[in-house]
């Protein structure tokens, strides 16, 4: 089985190809980003060369172009299947979805939702229905794992029509990544995924936390939008919003200005200067007292929420570190597990500095690392939807 699993972005699109028979293999990786600027640019594994590229349908074109000239893909056609990744699916869509019509107006209809991300996948939807329009098409939301809170989690505390007619309410994001990590963490453990009880820990880039409950989301740091929760490379988190209210009024910052600061300003880049976690440890190890500052009010908010997860949760058989930060920094892990031992964490600190899954086995709640792969939950998901639908291409 081929399957090609797609991540439309606004300007780029990046791409992984699967082969998936008795083992899965990565046929090809690569990305064309900078669409419709001067400098597009393709990479393909480790290669990378400019590009004239206006469109996602030309980028894709690009791309198949490269694929056949390697000898890896004759065309789009022989896929078994297509996985877009979605950001927002609003409460509408709680597990993967073979994309028709009705989806794609579905997935149209959230995008006031996601204003920046929803159109661009459905950019890389169409483009692909051109390319490819007998092969099976399917959408994973990012938000679908996370349909599974109660809505005791899921609601804010304001009035309610702000839920019943403007769909304001927590939806929860990286869920591709969580419920991967899920998987992983009951194999590892040895258990059923539906008697895990975890933390799982996305910190890359932005970053979120996931209370899972019997091997389901019941409660999520990222909200409404990917703003809310744990501090970001550039994203703030949980803030105030008398703050809003008050840079507003005395400051009139309006829903640009707010928007830039909130999303491109704030987190680790708003406190040092840089978004950048490697970069923070060694300027934190050389002295700079802005950086540590960063990196401290980075893992205090994570050890906020995972004592809060295990005030939940009340028995928890692990906690599950990920993301480039997670999966990459000893220095991050060991200072949110520092003093945790009343909750049961106790970190192996020399497991910590080595290629361990099982970085901590002396608490209640096990302490793991593993590397998130959502390419490959999407394509291992995908092969069970071609298993249910034999036929994956559409008379
Ligand atoms: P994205 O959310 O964009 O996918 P990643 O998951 O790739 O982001 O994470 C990027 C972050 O991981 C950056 O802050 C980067 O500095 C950090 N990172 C990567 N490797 C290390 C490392 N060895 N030590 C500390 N931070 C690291």
């Amino acid at each position: 089985m081929k399957i090609f699993v797609l991540n439309a972005g606004s300007s780029s699109i990046k791409y992984k190809l699967f082969h998936i028979d008795q083992k899965v293999q990565i046929l090809a990786w690569g990305a064309v980003e900078k669409i419709a600027e001067e400098e597009s640019f393709i990479s393909f594994n480790e290669s990378k060369e400019k590009v004239k590229c206006a469109t996602h349908k030309e980028g894709l074109q690009l791309i198949i172009q490269q694929l056949q000239k390697a000898g890896i893909l004759k065309d789009f056609s022989s896929l078994n299947a297509i996985a877009h990744r979605v950001v927002h699916g609003g409460s509408l869509f709680c597990e993967p979805t073979l994309i028709d019509e009705t989806v794609k107006k579905q997935i149209q209809q959230m995008i006031p939702l996601a204003p920046l991300h929803n159109p661009a996948n459905l950019e890389g939807i169409t483009a692909m229905q051109y390319l490819a329009p007998n092969i099976m098409q399917i959408a994973f939301f990012d938000t679908a794992f996370h349909q599974s809170m109660p809505a005791s989690h899921f609601r804010y505390a304001l009035p309610e029509y702000l839920y019943d007619e403007l769909k304001i309410r927590r939806y929860g994001f990286h869920g591709i990544s969580h419920h991967y990590l899920t998987k992983k963490s009951a194999q590892f453990l040895k258990k059923p995924l539906q008697n895990c009880n975890l933390i799982t820990l996305h910190l890359g880039n932005g970053a979120s936390a996931t209370a899972i409950k019997n091997g389901k989301s019941i409660e999520t740091s990222m909200g409404f939008t990917p703003l809310e929760g744990l501090v970001m490379g550039s994203r703030s988190g949980d803030l105030d919003p008398g703050i809003l209210l008050y840079l507003f009024e005395q400051y009139h910052y309006d829903g640009d200005k707010l928007d830039h600061l909130l999303n491109q300003q704030s987190g680790l880049k708003g406190l040092c200067g840089t978004n950048d976690m490697k970069e923070i440890i060694q300027k934190m190890k050389k002295g700079e007292e802005n950086a540590k500052l960063a990196f401290d009010i980075f893992c205090q908010k994570v050890k906020h929420y995972i004592g809060a997860y295990i005030a939940l949760l009340g028995n928890v058989d692990a906690i599950v570190f990920s993301g480039g930060i997670g999966s990459n920094s000893p220095e991050v892990r060991e200072a949110i597990c520092s003093n945790m031992s009343v909750l049961g964490i106790i970190l192996d600190s020399e497991k910590n500095q080595q290629h361990f899954t099982l970085i901590g086995d002396k608490g209640s709640v096990k302490v793991l690392k593993i590397e998130t792969d959502e390419e490959f939950e999407m394509a291992d998901q995908s092969l069970q939807i071609i298993k249910k639908h034999p036929v994956t291409r559409k008379q």
